[in-house]
């Protein structure tokens, strides 16, 4: 079987070419032990300001394996693997995307292809546990996957993007039209047998964080929003909750009324007002986080551009 590698690269001059280092290694003892046949790596330049795509050509110059996309503009960490993904779903049997940083541990993709030889079409590797992590981030990515959960999402707990998928499973999920993309989510949509690994995952090497605090924020809401329905339901709740009460406050408000104390209530009128207010421009938000959705759908823009493959 042929295996392809897909790595999205933004800014990650740093660590390429330890990366490059250890994949080929891996690479040539799967090579050797009869594993796979043939492999290559790719290599998706996601609109870097830094060296990455001169560092991927020398690369390809001198490494059989590396092979590079260099993407028009920065689509951002999806879009890129998506990219790479369709760029190799002609071209290979199964498919290992990974980071670029090498913090999930590659020597578990020997199991993978283990695991794709039994007739599994996707592979997830999953988190043993986040002990690298600082704690924020750790807080952070758990809320993330419970509250997934409790919307009715089917994801995997502790499942970043290193998984593999049979060059099947890739075709049917370039058939996903959606640009708005959880990848790891989309997958799991997809209802082929799936299995998982374990590993470690490890610190960034080199390099840091392309995920500051506000792209994963809005990852986690693009998540949410794109897979799941519940927070428009959790509108209507609240505004049916909202609406018992203020039934409440009228009758507490005629009955004050009867009884003649009816000085009071400026207090009372500016907080109702206010609350209603911040309800009201809360639920706008959300109706308009799904607008906002299909507006960039129905555009259907291209996902990504490729300007040069090597
Ligand atoms: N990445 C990308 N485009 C972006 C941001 C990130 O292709 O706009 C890539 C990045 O090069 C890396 C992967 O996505 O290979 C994950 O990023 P990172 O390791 O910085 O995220 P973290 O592990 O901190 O969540
Ligand atoms: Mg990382």
């Amino acid at each position: 079987m042929k295996l392809n590698i897909v790595v999205p690269c933004y800014n990650e001059e740093a660590v390429l070419l330890e990366t490059t280092k250890q994949l080929s290694m891996l690479m040539d003892l799967l090579i050797e032990k009869g594993k796979i046949k043939a492999c290559d790596i790719v290599y998706v330049d996601d609109g870097s300001q830094d060296s990455t795509w001169t560092l991927i050509e020398q690369l390809k110059a001198e490494n059989k394996y590396v092979h590079g996309l260099k993407l028009a503009h920065n689509v951002g960490h999806q879009h890129a693997l998506w990219a790479g993904l369709e760029w190799s779903a002609d071209r290979c049997d199964a498919i290992v995307s990974i980071d670029a940083d090498l913090q999930d541990d590659i020597s578990v993709i020997e199991q993978m292809v283990d695991e794709y030889k039994n007739g599994c079409d996707v592979v997830f590797g999953v988190r043993k546990e986040r002990k690298t992590d600082t704690a924020f981030k750790r807080w952070t990515a758990l809320g993330f996957y419970s509250l997934m959960q409790k919307m009715g999402v089917d994801i995997v707990y502790n499942h970043a993007d290193f998984r593999l998928t049979s060059q099947r499973a890739t075709k049917e999920l370039m058939l996903y039209p959606e640009r708005n993309m959880f990848v790891r989510g989309m997958v799991k949509l997809l209802g082929y047998k799936t299995s998982e690994v374990y590993y470690d995952r490890k610190e960034r090497f080199a390099g840091e964080s392309k995920y500051p605090l506000k792209k994963m924020i809005n990852f986690a809401l693009d998540g949410i929003t794109s897979f799941s329905v519940q927070p428009l339901r959790l509108i209507t709740s609240f505004g049916f909750i909202v609406m018992v009460l203020s039934i409440v406050a009228a009758i507490y408000a005629l009955v004050s009324y009867i009884c003649g104390n009816v000085v009071a209530g400026w207090t009372s009128m500016l907080i109702s007002l206010w609350f209603i207010g911040g309800v009201i421009l809360l639920s706008l938000g959300v109706i308009g986080e799904y607008i906002g959705k299909i507006y960039t759908e129905v555009k259907r823009r291209p996902r990504y551009i490729i300007e040069e493959a090597i």
